[in-house]
């Protein structure tokens, strides 16, 4: 290796699950970062059920914090999936039939827990937890001459070659990424691309002290004509989320912010809701501990760098939370884009990276991700509107068709399980045979296999035979 004056740094806004992620990636690459969290904890008092999908364990266990994992949370082993009056329609194990074909999931664990507990362990096995520096809000940045400096609101700087905006929905990196763009090349941003997120969801999102009627780790799904329930039983709270489709869409830059008055009044409408064939959704309420009210915005932006800034997690993609892949999609990002410049500094045997190296990093970390997270945010938003059935089509979809074809599904999702990145430079540890993680995606029309098509074609021609039964069953469910 070539010596320079200084190692390369990286400078990571945002200490949620993508900023901790990209710190546990360098760490493993051993290159060097700060991390600058606003808040003045990194891990929040609160948070909503989360699912760690198999693809992702794999990556916490080449991070070495998967034991750490499972000793916090428990595999998923079912899913109730129940119809508007709480009626159970299907009882699907995907999670078990993921573990099953370990040609697809490397023999990983699906695993659930609450969001808290994903960043605290995130957090606590970092080797450098000093790295991770709290009440540090970014105020602006800016590309000096052979790199790059952060302003934070308490008049301190930072410098360091690269800028990873892990900031979120509102990131501020992607403000100063479409300006330093556009301060380039007049055009390069334009507002269709601004508009890029849009939220037609909200989401009334709590915690609920353990009730009788819902057993540990069998969570359920009550899918509803412009709503959805998810109650997640974990062994000490419940947490629960009411996924509830808006009047209206608003694109940036609209910030829909909800106050306690819109929470008390989202909440009065679900009271009399079924959660199960015995448990209202104002049960639920009555017993919460927690709660708050969302918005859900969906969406990919076009450009995901400029110059030394680039952007990973919710600040370059957002998906609805009803497959539960959003987190895990920030996750892949921080494991490509460390890929990509470790590979960089090993090719050309250096410790450092001009701009020009960085940037053709960049780009084909944006070429590398972008056909993914475009399959996760499909598979995410069809996954939202088929359980609260937005049209007719939807609610035949998500209460009878997919249930009788729930293999179908399920291939899809060991498709994605399957394509999932991993680490070059850190083992799997517990590594079981199975398929190369740079296999390309089946689904949605990317690269279908005979027996996908004929799935495809044989759920086309059961819908008219399944149409009459599906009206009587509906109509069973609404009278
Ligand atoms: C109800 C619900 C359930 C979900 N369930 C799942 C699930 O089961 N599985 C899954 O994979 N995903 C799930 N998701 C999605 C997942 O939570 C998000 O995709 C993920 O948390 C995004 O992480 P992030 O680090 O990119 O962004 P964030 O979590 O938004 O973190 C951004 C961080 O940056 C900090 N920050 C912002 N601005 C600044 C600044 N100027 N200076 C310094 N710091 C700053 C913030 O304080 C924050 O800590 C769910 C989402 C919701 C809403």
């Amino acid at each position: 290796m070539e010596h320079s004056e200084r190692s390369f740094r990286a400078i990571i806004v945002g200490s949620g699950i993508t900023g901790l992620s990209m710190a546990h990636a360098l760490e493993c690459a051993g290159i060097d970062y700060i991390v600058l969290e606003k808040n003045n904890q990194a891990v929040p008092h609160a948070g909503a059920a989360f699912i760690l999908w198999p693809h992702i364990t794999r990556i916490l266990d080449q991070f070495g914090c998967l034991d750490k994992f499972r000793e916090v949370s428990q595999p998923l082993r079912c899913e109730n999936r129940r119809g508007p009056n709480g009626k159970l329609i299907v009882q699907t194990k995907l999670s078990s039939y993921l573990e099953r074909r370990k040609g697809f999931s490397f023999g990983y664990p699906t695993l659930s827990l609450d969001r808290r507990a994903v960043l605290d362990v995130l957090y606590t096995t970092l080797p450098n937890q000093s790295r991770v520096m709290t009440g540090k809000r970014v105020a602006s940045m800016q590309h000096t001459q052979d790199g790059v400096e952060v302003v934070l609101t308490d008049g301190s700087r930072e410098k360091g070659d690269i800028i990873i905006g892990a900031d979120g929905v509102y990131s501020t990196c992607r403000e100063y990424l479409w300006n330093h763009a556009n301060t380039r090349s007049l055009g390069t941003i334009t507002i269709t691309e601004k508009k890029a997120f849009r939220m037609s969801y909200k989401c009334l999102v709590g915690v609920s002290s353990p009730l009788p009627d819902l057993k540990p780790y069998e969570p359920h799904v009550c899918h509803n004509k412009g709503f959805t329930i998810l109650a997640y039983p974990l062994c000490d709270k419940i947490c629960w989320g009411v996924s509830i489709r808006t009047d209206q869409e608003y694109p940036w830059p609209t910030k829909v912010r909800y106050n306690s008055q819109d929470i008390d009044t989202t909440a009065a409408s679900l009271m009399s809701s079924a959660v199960t064939e015995t448990l209202l959704f104002g049960e639920l309420w009555h017993a919460r501990i927690q709660a708050t009210l969302v918005p859900l915005q969906e969406g990919i932006m076009e450009h995901w760098s400029s110059g030394r800034i680039v952007l990973v997690g919710d600040s370059a993609h957002k998906m609805t939370p009803d497959a539960g892949l959003g987190g895990g999609c920030g996750i892949e990002d921080a494991i490509v884009l460390t890929n990509l410049l470790k590979d960089e500094m090993e090719k050309k045997g250096v410790v450092q990276l001009d701009e020009t190296q960085i940037e053709n990093c960049f780009l084909a970390y944006e070429d590398q991700r972008k056909d993914r997270v475009k399959i996760l945010l499909k598979l995410s938003g069809r996954c939202t509107r088929q359980r609260s059935s937005g049209s007719l089509v939807q609610l035949l979809i998500g209460q009878l068709l997919l249930p009788l074809r729930q293999k179908f599904m399920w291939q899809a999702m060991s498709e994605i399980v399957a394509a999932g990145p991993s680490l070059t430079v850190s083992p799997c540890n517990g590594a079981r045979s199975g398929r190369s993680s740079n296999r390309s995606l089946g689904y949605m029309g990317t690269r279908q296999s005979k027996k996908e098509r004929t799935n495809a074609l044989n759920l086309l021609l059961a819908v008219p035979v399944l149409l009459v039964f599906t009206l009587i069953f509906m109509l069973s469910y609404y009278y």
